[in-house]
C-alpha cells in the first residue's frame, strides 16, 4: 500500500500549536514510511476564509522546515489541492450518494428547522439535532419539489438501529452507536457548497489517502464519514486520531493558557527546531530518557506505536529549556544573525540606529561566549548585553554595598581594585582571577565584596554575565569611566 497522509487546515485562522502537531506528525509518518505528505486547503467555509491564513500556513510550515509532496503551490496527481476549486466534484457525489439510497433531499426550510429546534428545547428532553422529517418523502414529492424549484439540502442518510465501527491505529476499535451519531447531517448545502464532511471524504477517497491522522476532536466525525465510504462502496483509510493537547489545568490548550499561534512563537524569539522538538514530542515518546531530536532523527523514529493515547500537556516552561538548549547548540555568528533584529528594535547599537557599525557588530559576537548559556529566547539577548554598548545607569549607593560592609569601605575597595584593572584585562582568566583573590586578601576582604562594587559599577546591575569576561570586552578606558562613575555615587 502507497502511504499517503494529508495535513488538511481549513484557512479561518493563524496556525496553531495543535495544527502544527497534526501536520509534523503527518509529515514525520510519511517520511518514516517513505510516503507522501500532502497539503489540501479546506476552504469550504467561505465566510470564515481568508487569504492571509493560506499564506500564514505555508510561511509556517516553510519556517519550520516541514516539506510537503503535493499541495496547492506544488501541483500534483491529485490536483487542485483546494477544495473550492473542486466544488463540482463534491456536487456530483451527494447526488450519486442520492441515487444510492444513501442520502436524500431535504426541503425543510429555516422557519420550519427553527420551530423543530424550539419544540426540542421545550420538550426538554434533550434530543437535538434534525428529526429526518423529509427523510420519508416519497420519490415523486421529491420530484415535485424540485421541479417546482424548490431549495433544498441534501442528508446523508443514517442508517438506524445499527452499529458504526472502525479500528484506530492507536486507540483500537472504536463503535458508535448510529442512534448517537448526528441524525443525517447536511452534505450539500442549498447553495450547492459542500459541508467539510463530504468534501474531506470525497477528496481522502480520490488523493487515495491512505491514513488519516487527526486530533481526537474529530473522532465524532469519524463514524459519519466511515457510513459515506460505506455508502459510495469505497474502502475508508485506516485512521489514527492524534491525542489532544491541553494546557496544565487539563484543558484544551487556547490563548487563555499564552502564546498558541506559531507567529507569536516566532516573534518572540523561539528557533524553529526547538519548536519542532517540543511539538514532536507532544503526544509521542521515541527513546526513553532522551529530549534533543532533530526533524531528521524524528523522521527517522516516528511510529504510530511510539504515539500516546493519553491528552499531552504543554508546558510552557519546557518548551523554554528546549530553546536555551538550541540557542547553545548554535554558532555564535548565527545567534548574532538572529538577535540583531531584536537589537535593533531594543536600540541597543544607540538611539535611531538601525544597524550596528563595524567595532559593534564585532562585540556582539564576542559578547555570545557570556551570554549564551544566560538566554532562553533570542530577545532576551539585547537587554542583557546592553550594558556592553552603553553606560549603564549607576544605581543608588545601597546597591555597591556588600552584606555588613560600610560605604565608606566599599568605596575604597573599588579605589583599590580600580588600579589593577589593566593587570586583569591582559591577563588570563584564571590568573586574573587568583590576583583578585590575592589582592583581596592582601585588603583584608572577601573576594565577593571586592567583585560587587566592580560588577555593579561595569553592569549596573548585581546580576550580570561573567565578570572579568565583561571587563575584558569592555576594555580599560570604558571600565575606568564606569568606576569613576561609581565611586562619585559612592562619594555621596
Ligand atoms: N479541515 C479540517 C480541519 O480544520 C480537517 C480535519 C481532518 O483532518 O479531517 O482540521
Ligand atoms: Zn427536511
Amino acid at each position: 500500500m502507497d502511504i499517503r497522509v494529508r495535513y488538511a487546515p481549513s484557512p479561518t485562522g493563524l496556525q496553531h500549536i495543535g495544527g502544527v502537531r497534526t501536520a509534523l506528525f503527518n509529515y514525520l509518518f510519511a517520511r518514516a514510511q517513505g510516503g507522501s505528505f500532502i497539503i489540501r486547503l479546506e476552504d469550504t467555509d467561505r465566510s470564515r476564509f481568508a487569504q492571509e491564513y493560506v499564506q500564514n500556513l505555508f510561511d509556517t510550515l516553510n519556517w519550520l522546515g516541514i516539506s510537503w509532496d503535493e499541495g496547492p503551490d506544488k501541483g500534483g496527481a491529485f490536483a487542485p489541492y483546494v477544495q473550492s476549486e473542486r466544488f463540482e466534484l463534491y456536487r456530483k457525489h451527494a447526488l450519486e450518494l442520492v441515487s444510492k439510497g444513501g442520502a436524500y433531499y431535504c426541503f425543510c426550510d429555516e422557519e420550519r428547522l427553527s420551530a423543530m429546534r424550539k419544540a426540542q428545547d421545550d420538550s426538554k428532553t434533550g434530543v437535538t439535532g434534525y428529526d429526518r422529517h423529509c427523510r420519508s418523502l416519497s420519490e415523486d414529492q421529491t420530484k415535485a419539489y424540485l421541479a417546482e424549484g424548490r431549495p433544498y439540502v441534501i442528508r446523508l442518510k443514517i442508517p438506524l438501529d445499527e452499529v458504526t465501527s472502525f479500528t484506530d491505529k492507536l486507540l483500537g476499535p472504536i463503535e458508535w452507536k448510529n442512534s448517537d451519531v448526528n441524525p443525517d447531517p447536511v452534505l450539500l448545502k442549498s447553495d450547492g457548497f459542500p459541508t467539510y464532511h463530504l468534501a474531506n471524504v470525497v477528496d481522502d477517497h480520490y488523493m487515495k489517502i491512505s491514513h488519516v491522522m487527526r486530533a481526537q476532536e474529530w473522532i465524532p466525525s469519524t463514524p459519519l464519514h466511515v457510513i459515506m465510504y460505506n455508502a459510495f462502496g469505497w474502502e475508508h483509510p485506516e485512521y489514527c486520531h492524534l491525542p489532544m493537547v491541553m494546557g496544565q489545568d487539563g484543558h484544551k490548550l487556547s490563548k487563555r493558557h499564552g502564546d498558541t499561534s506559531v507567529n507569536e512563537f516566532r516573534d518572540s524569539g523561539y528557533l524553529p527546531d526547538a519548536l519542532l522538538n517540543y511539538v514532536g514530542m507532544l503526544g509521542a515518546s521515541y527513546q526513553d530518557g532522551r529530549d534533543i531530536y532533530s526533524l531528521k532523527d524524528m523522521e527517522g523514529l516516528f511510529s504510530i506505536d511510539k504515539l500516546n493515547k493519553a491528552p499531552a500537556v504543554f508546558d510552557y516552561k519546557k518548551l523554554e529549556w528546549f530553546n536555551g538548549q538550541y540557542i547553545r547548540q548554535r554558532a555564535d555568528a548565527e545567534l548574532v544573525q538572529l538577535i540583531l533584529p531584536f537589537a535593533s528594535h531594543a536600540n541597543l547599537f544607540g538611539p535611531a540606529q538601525a544597524e550596528p557599525d563595524a567595532a559593534q557588530l564585532d562585540l556582539l559576537l564576542k559578547s555570545m561566549t557570556l551570554i549564551k548559556e544566560r538566554i532562553s529566547f533570542i530577545k532576551d539577548a539585547p537587554p542583557i548585553a546592553a550594558y556592553l554598548f552603553s553606560d549603564p545607569v549607576m544605581p543608588a549607593a545601597q546597591e555597591f554595598i556588600p552584606k555588613k560592609l560600610e560605604q565608606a569601605r566599599t568605596r575604597e575597595l573599588l579605589s583599590l581594585v580600580s588600579e589593577i584593572l589593566p593587570d586583569l584585562i591582559s591577563l588570563p582568566e584564571e590568573e586574573a582571577e587568583a590576583l583578585i583573590r590575592s589582592k583581596a586578601e592582601a585588603w583584608g576582604a572577601k573576594m565577593g565584596d571586592v567583585m560587587m562594587p566592580l560588577r555593579v559599577a561595569l553592569t549596573g546591575s548585581k546580576v550580570s554575565p561573567p565578570l572579568l569576561g565583561s571587563l575584558r570586552l569592555l576594555g580599560l578606558e570604558t571600565a575606568r569611566r564606569r568606576v569613576g562613575m561609581a565611586l562619585a555615587v559612592l562619594r555621596t
